[in-house]
């Protein structure tokens, strides 16, 4: 009941050009990528067996996981809408490089708000007396690209009456972003429903042939679901119901697993790319140029030495949980404190290490309501998102669709939009 805009930088920050490049060459690569996990059964039960013996979250959607493939899946057209985010990290000698930071498969937000924002940075630099940089600034629209994907599916998925149902919070946060999404699909004359796992539970059914409900529900698209939080029995219960169900759902169960830190870890070593996508090694080369140093903590010699190190040398690593949403992860003294204190136990197991990135600071203004206005040390963070459709075995669409820029003071390690540190920025290409 409480409206506040969006927080933005005043400026638009400055973004090198040929990595910003590099990000939307590689996204299509992604994609293919996340879509060959969630086909991959042997890769994914292998590589999350030791993570599910720990974390019960993963542990209870890789349950739902194995269920569905049980009885097989009633669901034959794929649809994937997924956010890789990267940061610029600054070598020895002063060069940028693109460095993956994480890829989101699921609830991938912000695509709607963003959609405006190069909008807001064109009038503030027009103010200026900067109609020229003004006019540097990219056209940009995640939320058509967005719909454009979640259309496809829904016609695919072929009843004219059926429905888009986006699964959303309890408690609405972040709802306009979702109605820029929404609108598109309007445009297109696509019914838009919204419900909650609770809805889902009290008045969700499959029929004889599992469609979903008596409105019949072509595409759940999930803006919820994605942190243990977000369940309690009843609501993992319609999880369930909507996995099994015909629907398009957007993740499904396993592409939302092969967005987990775990796989992310796995992905970096020897061979895993290439096993993962035969026949595609320009893909491949491209994939893991972006990728940072990455360590499994696993029980064994391997993680017991990289325990060690991060221990003596905190300031080096990120200390990763499987969770998403920001906030989770653990840094410097932190880091060190949780590191020593799990390091022989099995719940070691449940988080990841990673190399820290280290970007360039710059100047700018972040504004927030009703918080004070001052110049802040930022750091940007850019993420690209990619949208897909497969039916079968056959991909018929897969495509990058747009950019988000969020930047945060250096103060921050940690944390999103979301989670009320970064704020939404435009890339000024340099
Ligand atoms: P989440 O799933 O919670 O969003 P992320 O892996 O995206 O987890 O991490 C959250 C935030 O932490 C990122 O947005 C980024 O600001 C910071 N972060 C994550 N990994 C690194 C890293 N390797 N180096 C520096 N900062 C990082
Ligand atoms: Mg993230």
């Amino acid at each position: 009941q409480v409206v506040n805009y969006a927080p933005f930088t005043l400026l638009p920050s400055a973004v090198p050009r040929a990595l910003f490049e590099q990000a939307y060459a590689v996204q299509e690569d992604f994609n293919l990528l996340v879509d060959a996990i969630s086909q991959n059964k042997e890769f994914l039960e292998r590589t999350l067996a030791s993570t599910i013996k720990v974390d019960d979250f993963t542990a209870q959607l890789f349950r739902i996981y194995m269920q569905v493939l049980e009885e097989g899946l009633a669901q034959s057209v794929f649809l994937g809408i997924n956010r890789s985010d990267y940061m610029f990290d600054c070598g020895v000698d002063g060069t940028a490089a693109l460095k993956q930071i994480e890829i989101n498969t699921i609830a991938a937000s912000f695509g709607g708000l963003t959609s405006r924002t190069a909008d807001v940075h064109r009038l503030v630099l027009k103010v200026l007396g900067k109609t020229e940089e003004a006019s540097h600034l990219l056209p940009n629209n995640p939320s058509k690209g967005l719909a454009f994907a979640i259309a496809k599916a829904w016609e695919l998925y072929g009843s004219q009456s059926a429905v888009v149902m986006f699964l959303v919070e309890e408690v609405q946060r972040n709802i306009f972003d979702q109605r820029c999404v929404e609108e598109e699909l309007w445009n297109r004359n696509i019914r838009v429903i919204r419900r909650r796992f609770r809805d889902v539970f009290e008045k969700g059914s499959l029929d004889g042939s599992r469609r979903l409900d008596g409105q019949e529900v072509a595409v759940v698209y999930y803006r919820e679901g994605y942190v243990p939080q977000n369940y309690d029995e009843k609501n993992w219960q319609a999880r369930l119901l909507l996995e099994r169900s015909r629907a398009v759902k957007c993740p499904d169960i396993a592409t939302q697993l092969a967005g987990t830190k775990k796989v992310q870890q796995e992905l970096s070593l020897p061979g895993t790319l290439e096993r993962l996508l035969p026949g595609h090694p320009e893909a491949v080369t491209r994939i893991r140029a972006t990728f940072a140093g990455l360590y499994s903590l696993d029980e064994g010699e391997e993680g017991d030495k990289i325990a060690a190190t991060a221990i003596a040398d905190p300031d080096r690593f990120v200390l990763k949980p499987q969770r998403e949403g920001g906030g989770n992860n653990l840094y410097g003294e932190e880091l060190k404190q949780v590191l020593e204190k799990i390091k022989d136990s099995p719940e070691r197991t449940s988080y990841i290490l990673m190399d820290k990135i280290k970007p360039q600071p710059a100047l700018n203004y972040l504004l927030r309501a009703h918080s004070p206005l001052q110049v802040s040390e930022c750091i940007s963070e850019l993420g690209i998102f990619g949208v897909y459709v497969r039916q079968g075995q056959k991909m018929v669409l897969n495509q990058a669709a747009g950019h988000l820029l969020r930047t945060k003071a250096i103060e921050h390690a940690d944390g999103g939009v979301a989670a009320g540190v970064a704020v939404l920025d435009t890339p000024y290409l340099v």
